[in-house]
């Protein structure tokens, strides 16, 4: 008798662990079908040293439908009456806390939620508290929207991509760099940012602005916001070596743009541009007017 019950207590040991081993597997692969679909594009692009900060941490998660549909309404609610009339894009996930430093971030149509950002509206559904994360989502949406038009203009060549019609008014011109890819190779690349070619021109002089990480101190949370002067010579942009300014005393770029966060790249001003958008809008905010602010409301285009 007693052998009987011994047999039949591994039996079910073997079963549980079977069980277990399975839904492991499956977890994996789910991991594994999410990381090919949505990251894939933007790993490929990574340069060793951006692979090496990211430590190749690419994985994201599904949201709670409820969480998803209650702040979504939240935004459609307090903006159904913005004019000029905001982008909301819905696709919500939510990702690993290493993904992109734990920024938030856009992958493809997907917004991806830092894991602070998310445990943040987490906690606010859960006391129904409406004043929750929407402008950053605001923000996020302008970068789906940028990529949408961005993917429209690389399959089209005739087509006239309203964001670097915005750009040129701001005095940006697009071309490679020749002898700049050593500079490159340090640069932050941001998936809301394909921008390797963007150059700011101002006054007659050109400047390659970005964050850039420490050479010396490798490290995701070690970077610095630079502009490089570029000179423009027979018909071609070129980096003749010269040092960089740090972005926080570029005086002219700052009183152009005004006091923006995000403030490197025309892909993130126009995306925090657009959540003075939405604060001027839903919450009766009133925002400095710089010109390049000025240009961007008088170009808005999404109406
Ligand atoms: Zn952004």
């Amino acid at each position: 008798m007693k052998y009987l019950y011994v047999s039949c207590f591994l039996m079910l040991l073997v079963i549980i662990t079977i069980v277990i081993l399975c839904l492991m597997d499956k977890s994996k692969n789910d991991i594994k079908e999410k990381y090919e679909e949505i990251y894939r594009k933007f790993r490929k692009k990574l340069n060793t040293v951006n692979k090496k900060v990211r430590e190749n941490i690419f994985d994201t998660y599904e949201i709670d439908g409820e969480i998803k549909e209650w702040i979504i309404s939240i935004l459609n609610k307090q903006t159904s009456h913005c004019l000029p009339k905001m982008y909301i894009n819905t696709h919500l996930r939510r990702g690993d806390p290493n993904l992109e430093f734990n920024y938030s971030h856009t992958m493809g149509k997907y917004i991806i939620l830092s894991d602070n950002d998310y445990n943040r509206l987490e906690q606010d559904y859960n006391i129904n508290n409406e004043n929750t994360i929407t402008s950053l989502i605001v923000h996020e949406s302008a970068h789906v929207h940028q990529r949408k038009e961005f993917e429209k203009e690389a399959t089209d060549i005739n087509y006239k991509n309203p964001f670097k019609e915005l750009y040129k008014k701001w005095g940006y011109v697009f071309s490679d760099i020749s002898h700049f890819s050593n500079i490159l190779k340090y640069k932050r690349q941001n998936p809301d940012a394909d921008d390797d070619d963007i150059i700011w021109s101002y006054m007659g002089k050109y400047y390659y602005i970005n964050c850039f990480y420490d050479k010396k101190k490798l490290s995701a949370y070690n970077v610095h916001k630079y502009a490089y002067p570029i000179e423009f010579s027979r018909g071609k942009f070129v980096y003749n070596k010269g040092e960089p300014i740090l972005l926080d005393n570029f005086k002219e770029y700052n009183d152009f743009f005004g006091d923006v966060s995000n403030n490197y790249t025309p892909n993130e001003i126009y995306a925090d541009y657009t959540e003075r958008l939405y604060g001027e809008c839903v919450h009766n905010k009133t925002y400095e007017s710089n010109e390049a602010y000025k240009i961007f409301k008088n170009n808005y285009f999404y109406k």
